[in-house]
């Protein structure tokens, strides 16, 4: 685990985001007082995400109020930020990281944090009105759009798809979401309770077609006009957003000969295999003991409490192996919320097409909670705005609690 780094001097964060920021901060907590260079491919400081799709794109949040931290943050940490610019190379050899601006940045220990992009349509065209969301800029230029369209289309409904198309409806906007799968949020919850969660945009007049095949985004003189279906129809459209999940952001990497595969692949500690170099968030897929004996226990996990925990314990990692001492295995139950409309939605653990489902408080036209069980294990617990339903099963997640024991934890929570 996390061969010898030799003498550590410099530490190199790439990604200034989340998991980046936590792993400035862990390094200067725990002791570290070399120098850290923090390196982001965008302009700004490191700032978070969520409220993106959300406050942010709703109007009510300005650009300041999601900045992770105050902009002296930074001095105080004693950081060197070198901001809008791209990491294009990992020369693990010579120790060296190469920038977009030609530039190079020498390094005894590595954290890359460089998270994840959004996915494009095959043969998408480049066309005015066709947006994304991932950035400070998309969201801000989504927001201006939404001002102005009638109709906006999502295609996708993943979390990030729907919160959209709920901020937009919010906003007045006739919005129709176009989805692939035979169910809404089929990947994080299966069919049965995406279908569930998602009926709240129906109660809300979002048009949301499940089992539709996307034949093409149509324009005319260099704008958005429409999304054609495989059937012929057409959704005329001012906006489009493209919604359909994201890919690890290791382009950059391919020549490092780092281990690729759906993310950088690293041990138990989230290290890569490579001397001096660790990978955090949403790059980052690793493996998880909490999930074992089963084959998903190698995971990556797109989620704000993952990233935010893991730049911490790559930090603390690279440093306990220079300092000669054991690394620490991150071992996490994954955690994540969504806000749509009037639904908080928070699950935690995982969730899997087959696994079996129980419903056990609420219902699910409504506010309710549900188990998550496979082969008598519990496996994740879904709460739609019932808060106090989820949390307490995190420990019993963490232990690999039976499916019985599960049950009977429902039973007394809602006795
Ligand atoms: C709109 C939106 C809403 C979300 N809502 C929720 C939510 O409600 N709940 C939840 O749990 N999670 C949510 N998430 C997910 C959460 O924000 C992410 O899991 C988290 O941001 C991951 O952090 P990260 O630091 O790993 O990566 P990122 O936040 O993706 O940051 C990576 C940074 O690295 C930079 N970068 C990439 N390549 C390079 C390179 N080659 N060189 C230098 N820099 C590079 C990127 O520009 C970026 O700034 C949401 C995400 C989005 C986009």
């Amino acid at each position: 685990m996390g061969a010898n780094t030799g003498p550590l001097d410099h530490v190199v964060v790439i990604g200034a985001s989340l998991a980046g920021l936590r792993a400035c901060e862990t390094l200067r907590t725990d002791g570290f007082a070399g120098r850290i260079t923090l390196v982001g491919a965008e302009d700004e400081v490191p700032y978070d995400r969520p409220p993106l799709s959300k406050k942010l794109l709703a109007g009510e949040w300005d650009g300041d109020r999601i900045r992770l931290r105050k902009p002296e943050a930074f001095d105080e940490l004693g950081l060197e930020l070198r901001l809008g610019v791209r990491a294009t190379g990992l020369d693990t050899e010579r120790r060296t990281i190469a920038l977009a601006d030609g530039g190079e940045v020498p390094y005894d220990g590595v954290v890359i944090a460089t998270g994840a992009a959004p996915r494009r349509l095959p043969g998408q065209p480049a066309l005015d009105g066709i947006c994304e969301l991932r950035t400070l800029a998309d969201a801000l230029d989504l927001r201006s759009r939404l001002g102005e369209a009638t109709r906006v289309t999502v295609i996708g409904a993943g979390f990030i798809g729907l919160e959209v198309a709920a901020t937009a409806r919010q906003a007045g906007c006739l919005v129709t979401v176009l989805e692939g799968a035979p169910s809404p949020l089929i990947r994080g919850l299966g069919v049965e309770l995406g279908a569930a969660v998602a009926s709240v945009h129906a109660r809300h007049d979002v048009d949301l077609r499940c089992g539709v095949q996307v034949s093409a985004i149509e324009g005319v003189d260099g704008r958005v006009a429409g999304v054609r279906l495989g059937d012929g129809t057409l959704i005329g459209s001012d906006v489009v957003v493209v919604g359909i999940g994201v890919s690890p952001a290791t382009d950059w990497l391919a020549d490092s000969g780092l281990e690729l595969r759906d993310g950088i692949v690293c041990d138990d500690t989230l290290w890569t295999g490579v001397p001096g170099v660790y990978a955090a968030g949403d790059c980052a897929r690793w493996h998880n003991h909490v999930f074992d004996p089963h084959d998903d226990a190698v995971m990556r996990v797109e989620h704000w409490t993952n990233a935010a925990e893991q730049g911490a314990v790559a930090a603390r990692n690279l440093l306990a192996v220079a300092a000669g001492s054991a690394p620490t295995p991150y071992e996490s139950v994954p955690f994540f919320w969504s806000d749509q409309f009037e639904s908080r939605i928070q699950f935690v653990g995982r969730a899997h097409g087959d696994d079996e489902v129980h419903v056990f408080a609420g219902s699910t036209d409504g506010s309710f909670a549900a188990l998550y069980g496979w082969q008598g294990r519990l496996r994740g617990v879904l709460g739609v705005s019932m808060p106090k339903m989820v949390m307490p099963f995190r420990a019993l997640l963490a232990a690999q609690a039976s499916w019985d024991e599960a049950l009977e934890k429902a039973a007394a929570l809602t006795s």
